[in-house]
């Protein structure tokens, strides 16, 4: 009886010291973790700190939503990935890789650990949707005024540190007012967002595309000269000319004028914009549906 109650107390001191051990590491790894919403630095921290009870010489985590592919050391043949969710969030995957087989016992142990890593991804989600929301123009889903004032000028340093060419557009559709008031709002609203998307369709993956004000729309193009940036403004101008809209019993056609500039080694961020801007109005001095390209 006597034997009993001490194993009793044996087994469950070890079990308390393990917890101890388990919930301690659950606890360091859940405090380092709160310290960032940054992805990459989530899983860089998770991957460090549960090295010592789980080597691995490599991770991959991928995050469809925020087309994220997040890797780090030497990619080797034995791997366990999970798929991680919170209720119904998806929360990305991540991948541990290393020569060897991980055995069952790593495998419940780093399923035990991953639940610290869930809720500050889902936190860091939270973040960057909202981070996405407050840069996308909720009518035609392109990026906002705001979204475009930081990228500037973040494109323009970069442009000049690395010596690269950067180019801009700058569009206004033609007489929109027109259209507000022959066809009303929701029609205007419609003809914009389809003037957003066929905007899109002519530019590459690389260049973002802006809704700068009401019927304004701004393509940003790094790494392009003006040459080609007034090729593309010209492959925009006749696409939306060719397009047909059709509202109601109406039928609508839209054109745009567009200015187009590329950086000289004197611009500031503002010249830069100016120059842009000058051509357009320019364009629409000069008739409208044209594109023309700034001195
Ligand atoms: P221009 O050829 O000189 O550019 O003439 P315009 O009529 O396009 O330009 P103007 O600046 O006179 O009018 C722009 C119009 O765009 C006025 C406003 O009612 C409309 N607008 C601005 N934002 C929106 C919007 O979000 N939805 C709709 N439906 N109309 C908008
Ligand atoms: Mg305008
Ligand atoms: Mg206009």
């Amino acid at each position: 009886m006597t034997k009993k109650i001490t194993n009793l107390a044996i087994i469950s001191n070890n079990t308390f010291e393990s917890t101890k051990v388990v919930n301690l590491n659950h606890y360091d790894i859940s405090s380092a973790l709160q310290t960032t919403l940054e992805f990459k630095k989530l899983i860089e921290i998770f991957s460090n700190k549960i090295e010592s009870m789980i080597p691995h010489s490599a991770f991959i985590y991928t995050n469809e939503e925020f087309g994220l592919e997040i890797k780090s050391g030497v990619f080797t043949r034995h791997s366990c990935s999970y798929a991680l969710k919170a209720e119904d969030q998806q929360l990305g995957e991540l991948k541990l890789m290393r020569s060897h087989r991980f055995d069952n016992t790593e495998i419940k142990l780093l399923e035990t650990l991953l639940c610290c890593l869930v809720y500050p991804l889902k936190n860091a989600t939270s973040y960057h949707q909202a981070l996405k929301m407050a840069y996308i123009d909720p009518l035609t889903q392109t990026n906002n005024r705001a979204s475009f004032n930081d990228s500037v000028k973040r494109e323009i340093s970069l442009a000049k540190r690395h010596g690269k060419s950067l180019s801009v557009i700058f569009l206004d559709i033609d007489h929109f007012k027109a259209i507000n008031d022959q066809h009303g709002h929701v029609c205007g609203d419609i003809t914009l967002t389809a003037a957003a998307k066929w905007i899109k369709e002519k530019t590459r993956d690389s260049d973002v595309i802006y809704r700068i004000g009401g019927e304004e729309f701004v393509v940003l193009l790094s790494d392009t000269s003006l040459d080609g940036a007034k090729l593309l403004a010209e492959r925009i101008r006749m696409t939306i000319e060719a397009h047909t809209l059709a509202y109601d019993m109406a039928t609508i056609k839209i054109t745009a004028s567009m200015g187009v500039a590329s950086l000289r080694d004197d611009d500031t961020d503002d010249s830069f914009i100016k120059r842009a801007d000058d051509a357009l109005y320019k364009a629409k001095k000069s008739g409208r549906n044209l594109v023309v390209p700034a001195i």
